[in-house]
């Protein structure tokens, strides 16, 4: 189990990781917002466009047929449609193709008048029925208004345009052409992977915030249970008692610490310089200690490490020295004193060994002993590695 830390930097962390989340997330559901305006806008523009090459094209026929029945007038005068076939095919580009005119005869089927296609196998011929795709050509001649159609089949997006050709304000056929409207996906193209990353971050900190509130979570019900001792925020004798049946001797090295000569520290200073101290002596060891390890407050100022096998340490049995050390090394600065502070440590370096927990804490406890009785300020452990 992971060793309780509810401090009030986590706690801030977690609110900044929270904050950091939303404004990621938010400048995401922005971006995502505007690229589809930008798209949206572009495409207008490029149907206002379109519209403005119909109108010119509507308006090359009319003038090319002089006269008010452009089915009849076609129909008489194979040379004015072949003459008005070429002027369209004149309007295509590598962006309109396509380009026809379509009418509805009587009975109200499509049929071709125009085409502006050169190739025979592909091109409508004159009065040639036209199977439409959709029912956007009757919404045009009953409307007689635009309509486009968006093709989302295609990795482009081409866009099909249908405009009416009023002569004298009736609508006489429909005029079509497919376009290109892919400048959007040059700045699409150009915001996605920017996009993307805010995707990522926001999902990565969402991860993270999750993992944070479990571990707060798992913190909350820890201390409600009563396991951690509120002076030095290490686990208590309650926890060493819960443990008792669920611990896996065989995962871990048993190490008692106890503060040499503590009493001193109370006589000298007071018991809340004691306290102070042996809050500061914990939370030294609890910044030492990897995940999985535990500390618990076995009595007054006697500590019981349980320091995990598999986690990072690169040689377990070292870690009590280590600790040691770490007291000895620096002194403890309490009310503007400063106090020399040394600690005995009695290792149980095999723990599995022992049938029950209490049984292979006893065994590190003689050892603390024996640590105290060599001279104190050392280590003494069952097993020597030299
Ligand atoms: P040794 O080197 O043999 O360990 O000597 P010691 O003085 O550290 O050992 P001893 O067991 O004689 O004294 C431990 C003292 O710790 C006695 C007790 O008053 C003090 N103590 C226990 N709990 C607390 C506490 O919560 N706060 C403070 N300030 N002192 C405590
Ligand atoms: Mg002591
Ligand atoms: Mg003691």
């Amino acid at each position: 189990m992971k060793q309780f830390v509810s401090s009030k930097i986590n706690i801030l962390s977690i609110i900044l990781l929270t904050i950091l989340t939303f404004v990621i997330t938010v400048i995401y559901i922005q971006f995502e917002n505007k690229t589809k305006q930008l798209k949206n806008d572009i495409l207008q523009n490029e149907i206002f466009k379109a519209s403005e090459y119909a109108y010119n094209i509507s308006e090359m026929i009319e003038l090319s047929i002089k006269d008010n029945n452009l089915y009849s007038t076609l129909k008489n005068n194979l040379d004015l449609r072949n003459e008005i076939d070429e002027k369209l095919a004149l309007f295509k580009s590598s962006k309109y193709l396509h380009i026809f005119v379509i009418k509805k005869d009587k009975n109200g089927k499509l049929r071709y008048l125009l085409d502006a296609e050169e190739d025979l196998e592909e091109r409508g011929f004159f009065d040639q029925k036209f199977d439409p795709q959709s029912n956007l050509w009757y919404d045009v001649f009953n409307s007689s208004t635009a309509e486009y159609a968006i093709q989302d089949n295609i990795e482009e997006l081409w866009i099909t345009f249908l405009y009416p050709i009023k002569i004298k304000g009736k609508i006489q056929a429909v005029l079509a052409f497919d376009f290109s409207a892919n400048e959007h996906t040059y700045i699409v193209d150009m915001i996605t992977p920017l996009k993307n990353i805010f995707l990522f971050l926001a999902l990565i900190l969402a991860i993270f915030l999750i993992f944070s509130y479990s571990q707060l979570y798992l913190n909350y019900r820890i201390e409600k249970k009563g396991f951690v001792d509120p002076l030095t925020k290490s686990y208590n004798r309650l926890f060493l008692n819960s443990l008792k049946t669920k611990i896996d001797l065989k995962k871990y090295e048993l190490c008692m610490i106890d503060i040499d000569h503590f009493k001193k520290i109370n006589d000298t200073y007071g018991h809340s310089v004691g306290d102070i101290v042996l809050q500061s002596f914990s939370k030294r060891i609890l910044n030492q200690i990897k995940d999985g390890d535990i500390l618990i407050r076995y009595g007054g100022e006697e500590f019981l490490l349980l320091i995990k096998k598999e986690n990072k340490h690169t040689q377990v049995h070292l870690i009590p020295e280590r600790i040691r050390k770490l007291i000895e090394s620096r002194p403890f600065a309490v009310d503007n004193k400063i106090l020399h502070i040394t600690a005995s440590l009695g290792a149980n370096n095999r723990p599995y060994e022992s049938i029950t927990l209490y049984e292979a804490i006893k065994i590190a406890d003689e050892q603390l002993y024996k640590a105290k009785k060599a001279g104190r300020n050392r280590v003494s452990s069952t097993h020597n590695f030299n």
